[in-house]
């Protein structure tokens, strides 16, 4: 397959065309690939063997013990995927170059691309990896927990939820909120801190965002278990599905809100959070689909979370990336 010269001038930024000096071609991306995969350690499928030789001349590696042939894209989140690694590097790069999402839409006409739906799986499979990377994080110290409603869409066209609502699409399928649970570390700011831009008074640390089918007290339990350090203080308002959270967590803080002056001091974050996961999300992809909505605030809390990494970000995708399938696997 022949890998297009993109037209850097639709995105336009200088950091696209940075990126193409430095991977300028499809050896240059399999070579990079390569040397992540092998930094971040292989194991044979067959034996578990962890020695290999890699045979140049095929792109693989084969096993020291068993010598069971590995290939290059195998275990990775290009397993079955016949799309250039340099969209794979390009898509990986529009993902976490700045805060701004790209829609599937734009991507493919930056890499000139002529079907649509490859891309678009391209890029969630990338958002699914984002997802597996930033679960393996619980949170600590001190936590604002609460709950966001996003606007979703319903209509069972999978890949329609991307593409520019048409005078003909607009109004069709049901508009609903998905529920989302929303934890944000929020420790109180030291004398350093101050000096910072945003005067809230606490420091973000990292987000989750999670796709809820309800927000009952079990439901609520279940994520807390799993995302959330159990030595932590959560701060949550009155709402009923938050009183189970006394029992798993070292504390639970109740604040009911009168104004939303109050609540903007009692949770400095988690609302700053949610309406610019908001903003950002419905701002690029103007419908989302319930069933990928996960997927987007995925990409929205990983960049988030990596927000002081600059380019160390995108080789973090890299190391993410050669780890999990896009269902979710990751190799032990
Ligand atoms: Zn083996």
């Amino acid at each position: 397959m022949s890998v297009n010269v993109p037209n850097i001038s639709y995105l336009s930024s200088m950091k696209f065309s940075e990126f193409y000096d430095k991977y300028k071609d499809e050896t240059e991306c399999k070579e990079k690939f390569r040397q992540i995969r092998e930094q971040t350690g292989l194991s044979c499928k067959q034996c578990k063997g962890k020695e290999h030789y890699w045979k140049k001349d095929k792109w693989q590696w084969q096993c020291k013990d068993c010598g069971f042939r590995t290939t290059l894209r195998s275990g990775t989140v290009m397993e079955s995927s016949k799309l250039p690694y340099r969209y794979w590097f390009a898509a990986m790069h529009f993902l976490t170059v700045n805060k701004k999402s790209f829609s599937a839409k734009s991507v493919q006409e930056e890499l000139g691309h002529k079907r649509y739906e490859p891309i678009w799986a391209m890029l969630h499979k990338l958002r699914v990896v984002m997802g597996v990377r930033d679960a393996k994080y619980q949170l600590t110290e001190w936590i604002e927990l609460d709950e966001g409603f996003f606007e979703k869409v319903n209509d069972g066209k999978v890949d329609s939820e991307e593409q520019e609502p048409s005078v003909n699409k607009r109004g069709r399928g049901s508009k609903k909120q998905a529920k989302v649970l929303v934890a944000i570390e929020s420790n109180p700011e030291t004398a350093e801190d101050k000096d910072k831009k945003h005067n809230k008074g606490r420091k973000a640390g990292h987000l989750k965002m999670i796709v809820m089918d309800d927000l009952t007290k079990k439901g609520i339990n279940y994520e807390v278990i799993k995302g959330i350090d159990k030595e932590t203080v959560v701060q949550t308002d009155g709402y009923p599905g938050y009183a189970g959270l006394k029992d798993i967590v070292k504390e639970h803080k109740v604040t009911v809100m009168v104004n939303p002056i109050e609540a903007s001091a009692v949770f400095p974050w988690v609302h700053t959070a949610i309406s610019n996961a908001k903003r950002l999300l419905l701002g690029v992809f103007h419908r989302i689909n319930d069933k990928y909505l996960q997927n987007y605030l995925n990409e929205y809390c990983y960049r988030f979370n990596r927000r002081h990494m600059k380019e160390a970000i995108f080789d973090r995708l890299l190391v993410a990336a050669v780890s999990c399938t896009s269902y979710g696997y990751e190799k032990g």
